[in-house]
């Protein structure tokens, strides 16, 4: 007699939380996650499929391995692992788990993945994010990004949350977190921009105004047509 583990019908795809570094691919064109630990030198899109991270030629998830996506049941677990300093300015996203999937006490290993919602925490000055920035490390081909409130962004490589968003596709929302009063979502009706996503848009703008007119004005000190002081 061979034993089989139960199967599973269920009418909706399950829902799971995970936390995930956001990405921006190096032409700025795609916008994608990094896990934090198995799997993490391969950024994922929106939605995706799981392949070995081993590169054994079976579908992922498979029984004996431990490759495929991975989650958790319970939002709170997956908010637990942004505590620690190494993972402070990652996402947490709410996904559906699609395709085949192995069930466990605490969350699901995967084939097929979309990625619903991302939260992203505060700015590390502690002012609700704006944007998502250049996170100063990545993978080939990709640049790792850390929430930025428009303050902070000076001349890094950023997009907004809704830019993130319309990027990602795949109807994907970008939330901030902790305290945000606004959330900025991805495709939505008309052009996808609402007042407070137009809001958000000009924020930075306006930083990234004041910031270049801040270089000018520090150019024109220091520099040849400047004040003329030179010897
Ligand atoms: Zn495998
Ligand atoms: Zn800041």
């Amino acid at each position: 007699m061979r034993l089989r583990l139960p199967e599973e019908r269920p009418t909706e795809p399950p829902t799971g939380y995970k936390i995930a570094h956001p990405m921006l691919s190096q032409d700025g064109t795609r916008a994608g996650f990094t896990g934090v630990s198995l799997g993490g030198a391969l950024p994922y899109g929106v939605l995706a499929d799981a392949s070995c991270v081993y590169g054994l030629r079976h579908r992922a998830p498979s029984r004996r391995c431990d490759c495929g996506f991975h989650c958790v049941h319970d939002r709170t677990v997956a908010e637990a692992l942004l505590c620690t300093a190494e993972h402070r300015a990652a996402a947490l996203l709410e996904v559906t788990v699609l395709g085949r999937y192995i069930r466990f006490e605490r969350g699901f290993r995967y084939a097929r993945q979309r990625v619903r919602t991302a939260t992203v925490g505060p700015c590390v000055c502690g002012t609700v994010a704006a944007a998502l920035a250049d996170a100063g490390w990545g993978r080939p081909g990709w640049r790792a990004l850390a929430p930025s409130c428009a303050g902070c962004l000076r001349g890094r490589t950023s997009v907004s949350l809704a830019g993130f968003a319309r990027l990602g596709a795949q109807g994907l929302r970008v939330v901030a977190g902790k305290g945000a009063s606004v959330a900025l979502t991805g495709p939505g009706p008309a052009d996808g921009l609402g007042v407070p996503e137009l809001a958000a848009e000009a924020a930075l703008l306006q930083a990234r105004l004041d910031w270049f007119q801040a270089q000018l004005a520090r150019l024109g000190e220091h520099g040849p047509g400047g004040g003329g002081r030179q010897g």
